[in-house]
């Protein structure tokens, strides 16, 4: 693993603040996290699925040409100036969300290894090399001040092949970058500059960044920073900028559990906001588990009801025989066993909405009695006489295919059309991958406040595995293994594969990682726990102790592949008793003397 070799941690900055001199020339600590390798472990390939991924956040692979292409139209239409503030910006919020992940992944991080995690994040990324000169900074003043050495800039490199050397130092992406990581770390404002830059002629690269007081004048600085129109909230234009502000992320959150970013989820939401102001009926479609009751409660939060009750009915789990007066409510004496008379649901949803939940259960009946309250707006009690007049929005649901319902003479034709007024699809979770991240970390919050448990998020391993679990039994389904993990982990741990999968299938589809030696490695079941190891070793029955040990062994090592030293670390050996075990196995002879000869050394 490729280390800077110039970086020292004061003691200074175990506490408040870190110091790297110039010229330094001691080790990087790697015991303090974010290493570069932890860095790397972050960034995983899912070639299957068309998605890349730094930890939680889905990432792109551009060939630097095209990058150099759009950065020249950007130049050739827009003129410099503008083209800078795009790329500026733009670069700003790769820094801010790396240091959002830095530090939402790495919390309690030495700070100097934090801030330094953002040269390795903009290396990893394939940006640019960089080697800190210096960097002085006090958490409690908020003074910052660092000198870098940026080498193989792409930019540069872009901006050399399209315009050849010239007078101005061109990398304007990577700056933003620098300004986005650094002070979204520091919470004020820190502007780097580029003191000397390749495109200009020089050998490389080099930035210095301070805080913005300290620089004095940093309107030009700002005025590439910030621009109308460009992302929202729009930043604050008063005395003290603002720049922070882009970091929110785009992820959505309203008082439901509504949690998504995805272009699905999305449109969804879009959908239900126009329609909410409404009193249209609403017919929600979707697997079990994706959310249709959220999404009925947003709508009804959201809409001139919000007043009014929400009265939920799930259709499926009331019988047949109780349903009419569930629904209609019932008079004294009606039936056997009715002592009193007491409304149904659609008089308690009056003035507000009724939620039908799994529609498509309901017997051809009481197909008929609904289709008449809608038409009409108007019921009877079961055993009454009197009609009574309900106001009742119907939001209703199926995860079945209604029309196919009809086609089959199960579903009333004049009953789904009443229905199927204004349908909204939602998607299953495997559709909105992207939206995993964001429904994790919002569930793992909402199980820690409920158990009162503190769980320190989740390992790389179970992130991986949420991220190509199928979910069949979607949002519903990811809820339950984070409870379960919740529960299952200590507290101060992080939640890890077997806290939350049990008996559930886990994904086994390509999914690759970035070795140490840089090549790309196949994950495969990577998820798979140990504990999955020792029952595969023993689904033959009662086995001797040294075959379940080596069964142990490979497993690990190809877990890590072929890392012997990481596989070691997971079972307590240091690397030469692992490897010493492990040859042990290989020269053991063959598999049924092995046994006799197992037998006789215990
Ligand atoms: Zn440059």
């Amino acid at each position: 693993m490729a280390r800077s070799p110039r970086i020292s941690l004061a003691e200074a900055s175990r506490t408040s603040g870190g110091l790297l001199r110039r010229g330094d020339t001691a080790q990087d600590d790697p015991a303090h996290p974010p290493t570069l390798g932890d860095l790397t472990e972050s960034l995983f390939f899912s070639p299957g699925d068309g998605r890349i991924w730094l930890q939680n956040q889905r990432m792109v692979l551009l060939h630097g040409a095209a990058f150099g292409h759009l950065r020249r139209e950007l130049i050739d239409t827009l003129g410099a100036d503008k083209a800078r503030g795009l790329l500026t910006r733009t670069g700003y919020l790769s820094g801010a969300r790396d240091a959002e992940l830095v530090r939402s992944r790495w919390p309690e991080g030495e700070l100097l290894s934090v801030f330094l995690a953002g040269t390795r994040l903009h290396a990893l990324e394939g940006v640019v090399k960089v080697t800190p000169l210096a960097v002085d900074f006090d958490k409690l003043r908020g003074t910052y001040e660092g000198e870098f050495r940026w080498e193989h800039s792409v930019e540069a490199d872009e901006h050399l092949a399209a315009y050849g050397v010239g007078t101005e130092c061109a990398c304007w992406n990577q700056i933003g970058y620098a300004i986005g990581y650094v002070t979204t770390l520091l919470g004020q404002l820190v502007v780097f500059r580029e003191v000397e830059c390749r495109a200009t002629g020089a050998a490389a690269c080099r930035v210095v960044g301070r805080h913005a007081a300290a620089w004095g004048d940093v309107s030009e600085d700002l005025h590439h920073l910030h621009a109308q129109g460009f992302h929202s909230p729009a930043p604050s234009t008063t005395a003290s900028p603002d720049p922070m502000a882009p970091t929110e992320g785009r992820a959505t959150r309203t008082p439901g559990e509504l949690v998504g970013a995805s272009s699905s989820f999305h449109s969804a939401c879009h959908q239900l906001a126009r329609v909410a102001r409404t009193r249209a009926t609403v017919l929600f479609t979707g697997e079990s588990g994706v959310g249709k009751e959220a999404f009925a409660r947003q709508l009804h939060a959201t809409g001139p009801r919000a007043a009014a009750p929400f009265v939920a009915v799930n259709c499926a789990a009331i019988p047949e025989t109780l349903l009419e007066s569930e629904l209609f409510g019932v008079e004294r004496g009606a039936f056997t066993g009715a002592t009193r008379s007491r409304p149904g649901r659609f008089e308690r949803a009056d003035g507000g909405t009724l939620f039908l939940d799994e529609i498509a259960t309901l017997s051809l009946t009481s197909q008929g009695k609904l289709l008449r309250a809608l038409q009409e707006g108007e019921i009877e009690r079961v055993g009454g006489t009197r009609t009574l007049r309900v106001d009742v929005r119907v939001i209703a649901a199926t995860n079945v295919d209604l029309h196919e319902e009809v086609r089959a003479g199960r579903f009333r034709e004049d009953l789904y059309y009443r229905l199927n007024v204004y349908p909204i699809h939602l998607p299953p979770l495997r559709e909105r991958r992207e939206d995993v991240p964001l429904l994790m970390d919002h569930f793992l919050r909402v199980e820690s406040r409920r158990h009162a448990r503190s769980p320190k998020g989740f390992t790389q391993r179970a992130m991986r595995a949420m991220m190509h679990y199928a979910f069949p039994g979607n949002i519903r389904e990811l809820q339950n293994l984070i409870e379960r993990g919740v529960i299952s982990c200590d507290d101060g741990a992080a939640i890890d594969v077997p806290h939350m999968f049990r008996r559930e299938r886990l994904p086994d589809e390509l999914l690759l990682s970035v070795g140490t030696d840089g090549n790309l490695q196949r994950e495969g079941n990577q998820a798979r726990s140990l504990r999955d190891a020792v029952a595969a070793a023993l689904d033959g029955g009662p086995q001797p102790l040294h075959r379940i040990e080596q069964h142990l062994l490979r497993e690990t090592l190809q877990q890590h592949g072929g890392n012997v030293a990481a596989a070691a670390r997971d079972l307590g050996l240091t690397r030469a008793q692992f490897a010493y075990r492990l040859r042990r196995g290989e020269q053991a002879p063959a598999p049924r003397r092995r046994r006799s000869k197992a037998a006789k050394d215990s």
